[in-house]
């Protein structure tokens, strides 16, 4: 009977996980650990909130204090950091929250972390694991004909975001290296489906084509990203964190690249087949000013989780997007 801290558990991909994990049997505790920020949205749990199994602390990662006594008392097998500040375009506006969260937080959570696991004995040292879940973007930008990322890809964050999460992840590796500290990372695509903030790409233009409202296309719309369906990255990190190799990194992808023109048309013939009202939503589209430093395109190589793990992805990018619509 596994417990589990895991951070940023009201978020969208946190939350799914956490639905995961209540519904399997082999975690017997649950600890959320999250500051509730604009993205994270009690409600994703609601019904979750009266299983006994399921526990919620309100907290920065960054609060050593607080953070340090609720692991002690929880005294978890497993810790999967999803805290984090995710919006690309926040980061460029403001950067600064993203280096106290993404850089600083996890430096501050892994010390904690390091702290529970000196007290450990030589048994519950080798079963306990500390995930952290970082993004694709640390490994920058694609030309159409480079080879998919993979996990020897070299960092080149291109924006303060993947720069930050590029810093927490030198520093999850720094904890492996000098510590002993039993760690795994993960590295997946841009994901999609339930609970997902409506400021990213998918909820946004699900819900303005509901509304009748813009959908608003950076540039051209000839960025490529790779879709993952959360449920598959939430079971692809399931089986890192049981099987993985500690010390290592994982690459998860949707084996889906495509462009944001080519989903954004899937979800407006997707809202078309649902909902009359502003159909055809196609006619919604609007190009607008590009990102700056926007990268062109992301692509993962799983051969390593598929090889290692058994791990791949279930959902067809067109099966996923009709069940999120
Ligand atoms: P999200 O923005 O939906 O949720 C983040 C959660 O973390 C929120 O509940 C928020 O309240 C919480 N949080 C933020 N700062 C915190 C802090 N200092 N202390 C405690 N809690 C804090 O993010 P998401 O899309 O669910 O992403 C989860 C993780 O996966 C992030 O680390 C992100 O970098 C990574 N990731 C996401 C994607 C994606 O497509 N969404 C892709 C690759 C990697």
């Amino acid at each position: 009977m596994i417990k589990i801290i895991v951070t940023g558990g009201l978020g969208f991909i946190g939350s799914n996980f956490i639905r995961i994990l209540l519904s399997n049997d082999d975690y017997s505790s649950v600890l959320n650990i999250d500051k509730i920020t604009y993205a994270g949205n009690p409600e994703n749990l609601y019904d979750l909130e009266s299983d006994s199994r399921y526990n919620f602390l309100e907290s920065d990662i960054g609060d050593a204090e607080k953070v340090e006594n609720a692991i002690r008392e929880f005294n978890p097998t497993f810790i999967v950091n999803f805290a984090a500040e995710s919006h690309v375009d926040r980061s460029i506006d403001t950067p600064e929250p993203f280096i106290q969260t993404n850089v600083l937080g996890t430096l501050r959570l892994l010390e904690s972390t390091k702290k529970f696991f000196n007290t450990l004995d030589e048994k519950s040292k080798n079963e306990f694991r500390f995930l952290h879940v970082s993004t694709d973007e640390v490994y920058g930008s694609l030309s159409a004909s480079d080879p998919a990322f993979c996990e020897t890809t070299s960092y080149s964050p291109n924006s303060p975001y993947s720069a930050s999460k590029a810093g927490a992840d030198h520093l999850v590796r720094a904890y492996f290296h000098t510590f002993g500290l039993p760690v795994l990372t993960t590295n997946c695509s841009n994901n999609y489906g339930p609970f997902q903030f409506p400021e990213k790409l998918i909820p946004l233009m699900i819900l303005n084509g509901l509304e009748g409202k813009q959908l608003p296309i950076y540039g051209d719309g000839r960025n490529v990203r790779d879709w993952l369906h959360v449920e598959d990255h939430c079971k692809g990190i399931l089986s890192v964190l049981n099987n993985g190799k500690i010390g290592e990194t994982y690459c998860i992808g949707g084996d889906s690249e495509k462009t944001n023109l080519q989903v954004v048309d899937t979800i407006c013939a997707a809202l078309d087949n649902h909902c009359n009202e502003n159909a055809p939503h196609k006619n919604l589209k609007d190009f607008v000013k590009d990102r700056p430093g926007h990268d062109q395109r992301y692509a993962i190589n799983f051969s390593k989780i598929k090889n290692e793990l058994g791990w791949q992805p279930k959902y067809s990018f067109e099966e996923g997007m009709e069940k999120t619509v």
